[in-house]
């Protein structure tokens, strides 16, 4: 029981000293689980990375007795005093974001300099929601009565949060910020394989002011520890970013509380690319589009939609940029693709690879579905010759596999892009603005780009249409999820009870 190697102990003793186990953090405390043992693997070599008990039920019970006296004393402070915490969390997060960086490249195998963006991103979600935590308020109401009404937001109280494997520090803060920041307190429930930067990253805000008990991380499986999380009273939201299949569990699980749910779930993005594009930039876009994370990325533009004159011609280009990409180490500053996370996605995205050669694509550049020879690679890979209703372009692959998808005019490509259980992300390319604003408004995607790729901010609201989920994160749209809105009445021309021609306090 709790093992983990070197490597990962001296990054995860940066905010640890001298920890032995990993076990959940609950109201400033690592409290170690009860559960069966959970192996997880470096996916750099595939060999062992630590073990640990998954939490469960006892862990969770006491969890959310922290939530609950935390959500209390930080809903007692002044909107503008948790606005300041928050920028304090802010700050603590800038100064080690190096610290965070290397813990998420050697616990996820993310590439380093991928882990020093989205560290610093977390940063700037603690700054952008403190500087709503003070201007979120209510309405006063013209009702058509004697009455003054008016609304306040109000804190959920304790809130859930499941989130996944493959950004695990990003979906962390994108999540916990908007939550605390309107007054309620956290269980987060990372993924089983990468719960260490959660971690760091709530005990990093509790350094920096933050109420013990306000974010509580939970460390074990979702079908044990989760599912604990989603049948405590405590909980009146859950927040879920992953699979769909897990979200359709999770959202029926929360049903027998009437418990509501944000779902964020996975993509099949179309990437549209038209004759009149900017090819050069469309080539580096499409590449950001599906080899960044080693495509594990929900927004990731795994469908490269090509109109047919320049098929052939454009195809070539991506695969001859994919050819030129740095697979390897994620601590290597010049690693630009690094492993897929764990072994049963690996097996997933070579078996995807497989199932495209068996439905006759043609493999332009990349892996032909052979496992490495260590750890859990796969080369970018560019499938050619692709039709919408092969798997590889209706399954998510969640790898860095793109699947090139020629069409002639912009209603088919329009029509390519939405055939698909999925709606989160898409794009288009071209040099017609009307043209651009006509795809943006027909494809159906949460998040759309014209000439770009994968730029998101917290800022801006992000979710998904139809199987990529419902509710939205980020944005002032968060800040809506994180609340709840009460209606207040107030008589102010009161007039006799004898006028009302019934007993005062009945009726309505
Ligand atoms: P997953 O659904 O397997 O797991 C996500 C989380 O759910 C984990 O914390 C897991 O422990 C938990 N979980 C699993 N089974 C559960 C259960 N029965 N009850 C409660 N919790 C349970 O997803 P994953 O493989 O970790 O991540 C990849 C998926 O996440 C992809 O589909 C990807 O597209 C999606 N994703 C979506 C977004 C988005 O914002 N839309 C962002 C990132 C990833």
């Amino acid at each position: 029981m709790g093992q983990m190697t070197e490597k990962l102990s001296a990054a995860i003793g940066a905010f640890f000293p001298g920890l032995k186990e990993v076990g959940s953090y609950v109201g400033g405390e690592i409290v170690p689980g009860a559960g069966e043992e959970i192996a997880v693997a470096d996916p750099a070599t595939g060999e062992m990375l630590m073990g640990y008990p998954d939490g469960g039920d006892a862990v969770v019970a006491r969890a959310a007795e922290a939530a609950i006296a935390g959500q209390r004393e930080w809903a007692a402070l002044t909107h503008a005093a948790r606005g300041r915490t928050m920028q304090a969390i802010a700050r603590a997060l800038r100064d080690r974001i190096e610290d965070l960086a290397v813990l998420e490249a050697v616990s996820a195998g993310k590439p380093i300099r991928d882990c020093r963006v989205e560290a610093t991103k977390v940063a700037e979600m603690f700054e952008y929601y403190a500087g709503w935590a003070d201007k979120v308020h209510g309405e006063v109401i013209p009702v058509p009565t004697t009455h003054f009404n008016y609304t306040r937001r109000e804190p959920l109280g304790v809130v859930l949060q499941i989130t996944p494997w493959n950004a695990p520090i990003f979906t962390c803060g994108w999540q916990i910020a908007p939550a605390i920041a309107m007054g309620n307190a956290v269980l987060l429930k990372p993924s089983e394989l990468t719960p260490l930067t959660s971690m760091a990253v709530a005990a990093l805000a509790e350094q920096a002011g933050l109420p013990r008990g306000v974010v509580n991380v939970l460390c074990g499986y979702g079908h044990t520890t989760g599912q604990a999380a989603i049948g405590n009273p405590a909980v009146k939201k859950v927040v879920f970013v992953g699979s769909p299949a897990t979200g359709s569990k999770i959202a029926a699980a929360a049903a027998k509380r009437v418990t509501p749910c944000v779902l964020e779930l996975g993509g099949k993005s179309a990437n549209i690319v038209f004759e009149d594009a900017d090819l050069e930039r469309a080539c580096i876009g499409a590449q950001a589009a599906i080899f960044a994370g080693a495509g594990q990325s929900c927004v990731s533009g795994s469908r490269l939609l090509v109109q047919r004159s320049v098929y052939d011609r454009f195809v070539e280009m991506v695969a001859a940029g994919a050819r030129r990409l740095r697979t390897g180490d994620p601590l290597d500053p010049a690693t630009e693709v690094g492993p897929i996370n764990n072994a049963a996605q690996y097996r997933h995205v070579l078996g995807m690879i497989e199932s495209g050669i068996g439905e006759g694509v043609e493999i332009v550049t990349g892996s032909s579905g052979r496992p490495a020879e260590r750890g859990y690679f796969v080369e970018p890979t560019v499938l050619k010759n692709v039709s919408n209703d092969m798997a590889v372009a209706r399954e998510e692959i969640f790898g860095p596999v793109v699947a090139a998808i020629p069409f002639d005019t912009e209603e088919e490509a329009i029509a390519i892009a939405n055939d698909s259980p999925f709606g989160l992300a898409g794009a288009v390319w071209t040099g017609n603005v009307g043209r651009a604003h006509r795809v943006a408004a027909q494809v159906k995607a949460g998040t759309f780009w014209i000439n770009s790729y994968k730029v998101i901010n917290v800022a801006s609201p992000f979710g998904g249409y139809d199987s990529s989920g419902y509710g939205r994160s980020s944005g002032i749209e968060a800040l809506h999820e994180y609340t709840q809105v009460k209606s207040v009445w107030v008589e102010t021309a009161a007039q006799p009870a004898a006028a009302f021609g019934y007993a005062p306090g009945v009726g309505a």
